[in-house]
């Protein structure tokens, strides 16, 4: 792929007059906040396409890009797809990831693929969670750690069955609503849905609620990498992320991407959400958007 990020940029900046920025999202940031450094996250890979892969797409882009080479990402895979991690192929690109030095946590470890979670039975939730524990650590040596649940759909039921078998489950602040191929047409939607999901960090940084970890404030971020159109443009996304930062006045790492494993590890242990935890995770933002603020909803409307 040949990014032409000048220009989209350009548009983008340009289009960005159009927005109105919320008020809140233009208080003054506490002096001491500390520098932003995003961990990329991807779900429901891996592909196995053949023409043009996707996820190796985005193997080669994170390992290679203009913003900063060398970023390493979780991703949340399903093991058992029959048109992905299910596959000989898919697992050969997992392998990949993996010698790359990515990180993997579970998605869907269920034959039936992108199943929700909290529309499984506990019983079939659970077998899925061990079919995939195994199926993830033969291929890297350990168990995942972490897990994020399909749909982003949890409640009380799935968040005990994740623990007890020894999962942490992660959401997110920034998600690229790329789970869809149709999700995004315009290059000026994919601009304005993640500059107003960084003006929601900066408010929540304003507010100082964000978590700081070894001198940083982590901002998760997630794309899915079954799509191809977030695959083509991954190198622009970084740019816009750290480009959106530094208009919002969001103070960045020198390194605004975490680039090692252990890591983004750390990190993300940091931001699991406890299973009897009645704060989401995704707190700052997640009364506007009730249809990821699971752990606000009872439990039986999930
Ligand atoms: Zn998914």
């Amino acid at each position: 792929m040949k990014p032409r990020l000048l220009p989209l940029i350009l548009l983008g900046v340009s289009l960005a007059g159009c927005h109105s920025i919320s008020p809140e999202a233009l208080a003054p940031l506490p002096p001491e906040t500390a520098p932003v450094r995003f961990l990329l996250t991807f779900d429901d890979g891996p592909s196995i396409l053949e023409d043009y892969n996707p996820t190796l797409a985005i193997h080669e882009q994170l390992a290679n890009n203009p913003v900063q080479p060398g970023i390493k990402a979780i991703f949340f895979v399903q093991t058992r797809n029959r048109n992905g991690g299910g596959t000989a192929r898919g697992k050969e690109i997992l392998r990949q990831a993996l010698a790359a030095g990515h990180v993997i946590g579970l998605h869907s470890g269920s034959a039936r693929g992108h199943i929700r979670h909290t529309k499984m039975s506990p019983e079939e939730l659970a077998q899925s969670l061990i079919d995939g524990k195994a199926d993830i650590a033969a291929l890297t040596g350990e168990a995942p750690r972490f897990v994020r649940p399909t749909f982003w759909g949890h409640n009380e039921s799935t968040r005990r069955t994740y623990a007890e078998n020894g999962l942490e489950m992660l959401l997110t602040d920034i998600n690229g609503a790329d789970g869809s191929r149709l999700a995004f047409h315009t290059w000026f939607n994919r601009y304005s849905h993640i500059r107003a999901e960084l003006e929601h960090v900066r408010a929540a940084l304003a507010r100082n609620d964000m978590p700081v970890w070894n001198g940083r404030t982590p901002v998760v971020v997630t794309f899915h990498d079954l799509n191809v159109d977030t695959a083509q443009h991954l190198t622009e996304y970084l740019a816009m992320l750290v480009d959106d930062a530094r208009q919002l006045g969001i103070p960045l790492d020198e390194k605004p991407f975490y680039d090692r494993a252990p890591d983004a590890t750390a990190v993300a242990a940091q931001r699991t959400t406890p299973p009897e935890s009645v704060v989401e995770v995704r707190r700052h933002w997640a009364a506007r958007k009730q249809t990821r603020a699971a752990l606000l909803v009872p439990a039986t409307a999930n």
